[in-house]
């Protein structure tokens, strides 16, 4: 019988973003690593992805929210909600 693996998705939130990696998806390229302009993106110490590499861990207290992690995984293993935040009075 074919073992059944159980992925997740690794959700990380603040007050201003939900940022989900997708570990059944998440080969563990690296792309998002590269070209993520202030290199706020590392390999996870233990989260793995699609193929038992690591997947990925963002510090979101240095993301700017740029999206282009989002854009350039081949896989779709990233995707970024930005809350809609309240005006103050
Ligand atoms: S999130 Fe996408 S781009 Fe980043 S390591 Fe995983 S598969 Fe590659
Ligand atoms: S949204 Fe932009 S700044 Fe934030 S982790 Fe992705 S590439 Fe880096």
């Amino acid at each position: 019988m074919m073992e059944k693996k159980d992925f997740k998705t690794y959700r990380q939130e603040t007050k201003e973003m939900i940022y989900d990696n997708h570990l059944a998806l998440c080969k563990g390229c690296g792309l998002c690593i590269e070209y993520c302009p202030v290199k706020c993106i590392k390999f996870h110490e233990t989260n793995r992805g699609h193929f038992g590499s690591p997947a990925i861990n963002a510090d979101l207290d240095i993301c700017t929210k740029c999206r282009m992690c989002e854009r350039i995984c081949p896989d779709g293993a990233i995707h970024i909600k930005i809350k809609e935040l309240k005006e103050k009075k």
